[in-house]
């Protein structure tokens, strides 16, 4: 059984075992911080992502979605600022030549102080690493390093480079010619797809404020520290949604919108309590309120989603450099301005791990007579890679012919998934460990009367129902 130090690790080895996650490239060894999804985990994440999708657009009837390029204009970046300012501060150790982010240094020698009993002056020195970050202090910052004795996990020594800001976008050339004319970025983040296109769906979709516009799509950075897994990738997808509103009325939607997210977590089945808002002490650039809804992952609480007050900088800023007016005329009020906008920004393979590290569970099923245990994912059933195991008790007398009239009727539906090879118990046990939801037994009663035993993942148990009624029950569940 997992304890909580290694439940992590426990995790990221069913993710492998079960099709879930592999790493990228993995014959050739891998790639630091890039990850694929097998077969189990690229139906997980598509449930994820079409229920956001869903939440998003189907449910709000005054926000739009769209699909942008990853390579944009160059001038993109600098207008949105992220090629002055989308930098970490870094620092490297001189003997080992390992680069490290200033404030994860810096946390995990405030963890290692609360473990040896020192709360207090582990979260003093978290406030001062704040307050140096907000004033971006870079020599307040070494000092602080040195100050507190940190050394370098690998070589073990104290002697540090200065700190200085690392720009986390990725570059390439675009075209053949070599110059710095054709540099381009791989968007760090989608937000500036759906700013660029502002006038272009409103104008076409004769949008009004207050409205939004979703988005999901693939995010690159070149993060520095990026070893949790799916937690941090140097590839990776967003999920977010711009909403543009009236100057004034930000306080008020933000507001909504960290309310209406929180909801939208609480209905993948996961606990309240396992969350949290976390309010930003230094703001991004843009932003004039900014908080994080953290999860508790195996790590600890961490940010799984942004929700940020972004005001009217990103479309002033575009204006500004295309020289194109991004202004909305109002008629309710009768003016003309450059909308304010509340930003909702989820990593969807963080959203993953999270729905993943919430569904992992070890069980103990051991009786006086019998040692027993399994391994389940209990996701809710709509975000489940599959809905229904057909299983046929035996491989003859008629009955897998029965289980595939069964899967016929079912797959229009939704994704089932049939077997025949081994006991049915271990075939059940399979299907506890990726998940899914429901399975269904032909035996040979089935022949007489038509009804399968079905038998619910969760609890275990099992009941007699007629074939014509399990795609009815599924659909119910699956919501
Ligand atoms: P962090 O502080 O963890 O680096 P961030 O505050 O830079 O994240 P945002 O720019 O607000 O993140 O991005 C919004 C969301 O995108 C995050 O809440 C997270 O879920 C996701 N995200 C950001 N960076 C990564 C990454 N490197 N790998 C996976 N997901 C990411």
């Amino acid at each position: 059984m997992a304890t909580d130090n290694n439940r992590f690790q426990a995790i990221i080895s069913h993710c492998k075992e079960y099709g879930f996650i592999f790493q990228s490239s993995e014959i050739y060894d891998g790639l630091s911080a890039v990850y694929d999804y097998g077969q189990w985990g690229s139906e997980l994440k598509k449930n994820i992502k079409d229920y956001w999708w869903k939440s998003m657009t189907q449910l709000h009837e005054n926000i739009v979605g769209i699909d942008a390029a990853i390579f944009m204009h160059p001038t993109t970046w600098k207008a949105s600022g992220h090629v002055d300012n989308f930098s970490d501060p870094m620092i490297d150790n001189k003997d080992s030549k390992k680069r490290y982010r200033v404030d994860h240094l810096l946390e995990a020698h405030a963890d290692e102080l609360e473990k040896a009993g020192k709360k207090e002056e582990g979260e003093a020195l978290l406030a001062t690493m704040d307050k140096l970050l907000a004033a971006d202090d870079m020599a307040g910052l070494k000092q602080l390093i040195e100050d507190n004795k940190i050394k370098c996990g690998v070589s073990g020594t104290s002697n540090w480079t200065d700190v200085r800001q690392f720009n986390l976008m990725f570059s390439t050339q675009l075209g053949s010619v070599t110059d710095e004319a054709s540099e381009i970025y791989l968007r760090p983040e989608t937000a500036q797809g759906i700013f660029v296109n502002f006038l272009n769906v409103q104008k076409t979709g004769r949008m009004k404020i207050p409205f939004g516009i979703a988005q999901i799509g693939k995010a690159f950075r070149n993060e520095i520290v990026a070893r949790q897994f799916i937690f941090r990738m140097r590839e990776f997808e967003q999920m977010e949604m711009q909403f543009f509103i009236r100057p004034g009325s930000q306080k008020e939607w933000y507001e909504y919108w960290k309310e209406a997210r929180m909801k939208w977590h609480q209905s993948l089945g996961i606990p309240a309590d396992q969350y949290r808002f976390h309010d930003h002490v230094k703001l991004a650039h843009y932003a004039d309120a900014a908080c994080d809804i953290e999860f508790n992952f195996p790590i600890g609480f961490k940010e799984v989603e942004g929700i940020h007050s972004r005001t009217d900088f990103d479309l002033s800023r575009h204006q500004e450099f295309s020289k194109k007016k991004m202004q909305y005329f109002d008629p309710e009020i009768n003016q003309n301005y450059i909308p304010y906008v509340i930003e909702t920004s989820i990593g969807l393979d963080r959203c993953f791990l999270m729905v993943m590290s919430n569904a992992y569970a070890e069980e103990d099923l051991s009786t006086p007579e019998k040692q027993d245990s399994r391994v389940v994912l209990r996701f809710a059933p709509k975000l489940a890679p599959i809905k229904l195991a057909v299983l046929p008790l035996t491989k003859k007398d008629g009955l897998p012919e029965i289980a595939r009239e069964i899967m016929d009727e079912c797959k229009q539906s939704f994704r089932c998934f049939y077997e025949e090879k081994d006991a049915i118990g271990k075939r059940y046990r399979r299907q506890d460990a990726i998940g899914t939801p429901f399975c269904v037994t032909v035996d040979h009663q089935t022949k007489e009367d038509q009804t399968v035993t079905i038998r619910y993942r969760d609890t275990m148990q099992q009941e007699r129902i007629p074939i014509n009624k399990i795609r009815e029950l599924i659909e119910k569940q699956i919501l």
